[in-house]
């Protein structure tokens, strides 16, 4: 039985409250391990820690900093395969997907931050008749909290953690207790990569008892969060009184719109990963998908006919498209939705039911689910799912099409297709979402902003933009 414990001043120890956690594999439903469910005393042991690395770690060359971020890089490259496994394994992904994005991109989070750091400058302003130059320096902010969800475990864990250890700051960790697992091999890889004790404490727990208590700590002086947008709103009251800087990546119901001029056998394969790809838990997935009347129809049938060839299946196997679900209580949720379909004038296009999955009956299996819808104001096309559910829509023309798109309280990302580059141009500019891909999906280059607006979140992460949420600025005006 896999036995995690927290990581606090680069050793593990045991939560103080001295309980657990089971540890579950959603392929089979069956407990696999113990975690500790940890409370505010261990915050304030991990804070401690922290407190004391800081000076230290905060004053160290950009070198020696990068140099850590690096071999942290390389050993997760080195135990790959191991983590490719566990994640697997912990969340109930395809191997292969674990194995070709979230281990290489938590790798890469951690070797971008490590050459991002010695590139990133601060800005002079010669003050032009008042003589005076003005210099802005960019200090670390201190201790900072990091808190991830479930859906790419430790590529959402290092994607915070990377720049917030690169721009010198100390952290204290959270992540999701449905998925400790590759969090818990993290810290075993930080203690061999030389990161020095109390630079980064893993707190391993449930989110309204350690997240909460880390969440109000008052010497945590930063929040970056990535979850949904109801635990954002509630850590958003507990940090703003106390002035915390605070990231917020939350939820979305991402429109995908497409035009009758697209390149359509490529629109058609990313549109069935975009809607599906990790059992459509990805918060860029496109679940609204709305097309042009002129191709709807037949859309419709080749969709349909594409998602019929997926295979549900054990996530080991690596013939598996969609694996399992991250939890039962998800699973229920996800289900309870398709039980609205009925009252929401729907209709069942494909999927909608559970799956046994021939020696794991009892693991947390789902169809792929298209469903088609009369109006974008139903709950299917308001409210998250965040799973393998998408609704299809015929729209008539380019105003509709935008309309149905903002016509949502996320704000997260769209994604376009069409080969008319007047339309492509002017939609991009009139969708109110953080990101906008055309022609493409989940394309990432890391040096871009990555964030979402209206209810998918406040403040952007990726490339300097992570290194300026982590540092605060202090400018300096000397007359002369
Ligand atoms: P969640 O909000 O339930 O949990 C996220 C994390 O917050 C977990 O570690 C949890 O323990 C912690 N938490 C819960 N209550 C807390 C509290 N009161 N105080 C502090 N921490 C608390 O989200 P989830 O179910 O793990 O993840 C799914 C959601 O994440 C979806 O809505 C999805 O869209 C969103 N998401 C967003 C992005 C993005 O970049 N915008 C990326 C991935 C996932």
């Amino acid at each position: 039985m896999l036995e995690i414990s927290n990581y606090i001043n680069g050793d593990f120890v045991e939560s103080t409250s001295k309980l657990q956690l089971d540890v579950i594999d959603p392929s089979s439903a069956k407990v696999y391990g113990k975690m500790p469910s940890s409370n505010k005393d261990d915050i304030e042991l991990a804070v401690q820690a922290a407190e004391k690395a800081l000076p230290n770690w905060k004053n160290s060359t950009l070198a020696f900093r990068s140099k850590i971020l690096q071999n942290i890089a390389d050993l997760i490259e080195n135990n790959a395969e191991d983590l490719a496994r566990a994640e697997s394994k912990d969340n109930g992904k395809p191997i292969s997907l674990a194995a070709k994005v979230d281990i290489p991109r938590a790798a890469q989070n951690f070797s971008f931050f490590a050459k991002a750091i010695t590139q990133f400058s601060s800005e002079a302003h010669e003050s032009s008749g008042l003589q005076s130059i003005n210099f802005t320096l960019r200090k670390p902010i201190g201790i900072v909290g990091c808190i991830s969800p479930w859906n790419l475990p430790l590529y959402l864990f290092t994607w915070k953690i990377a720049p917030a250890l690169a721009a010198g700051n100390c952290v204290v960790a959270k992540p999701s207790e449905v998925t400790p697992v590759t969090a818990f091999m993290l810290s075993k890889i930080c203690i061999e990569a030389g990161l020095p004790k109390g630079v980064l404490n893993i707190v391993h727990g449930l989110g309204p008892a350690v997240g909460n208590a880390l969440v109000k700590h008052p010497k945590i002086k930063a929040i970056s969060f990535t979850g949904g947008t109801a635990t954002g709103k509630h850590i958003a009251t507990e940090a703003a009184p106390q002035f915390k800087k605070l990231s917020l990546e939350l939820g979305g119901k991402n429109p995908n719109l497409i035009f009758a001029d697209c390149d359509y056998s490529k629109m058609l394969a990313t549109t069935v990963k975009s809607s599906f790809a990790n059992q459509g838990q990805i918060c860029l997935c496109g679940s609204r998908i709305f097309v042009e009347k002129s191709i709807y129809e037949q859309f419709k049938k080749d969709f349909i006919n594409e998602v019929k060839k997926l295979k549900v299946g054990h996530p080991a196997e690596k013939s598996t498209n969609l694996g399992a679900l991250v939890s039962k209580a998800h699973l229920e949720k996800v289900e309870s939705y398709v039980q609205q379909i009925k009252h929401q004038n729907a209709k069942l296009l494909h999927g909608g039911n559970r799956v046994k999955v021939k020696d794991y009956e009892d693991g947390f299996y789902f169809e792929p689910t298209v469903i088609e819808v009369q109006s974008n104001t139903c709950a299917l096309n308001q409210e998250e799912i965040f799973g393998p559910v998408v609704t299809i829509m015929p729209f008539k023309d380019e105003t509709e099409a935008l309309h149905l798109a903002n016509e949502s309280p996320y704000g997260l990302s769209a994604t376009l297709w069409t080969q008319n580059i007047d339309r492509a141009m002017r939609l991009s500019q009139e969708l109110e979402t953080g990101i906008v891909w055309v022609n493409t999906w989940l394309n990432r280059d890391l040096r871009t902003p990555f964030g979402g607006t209206k209810q998918s979140g406040v403040g952007r992460e990726g490339g300097l933009e992570a290194l300026r949420f982590f540092t605060e600025p202090k400018n300096i005006c000397i007359a002369y």
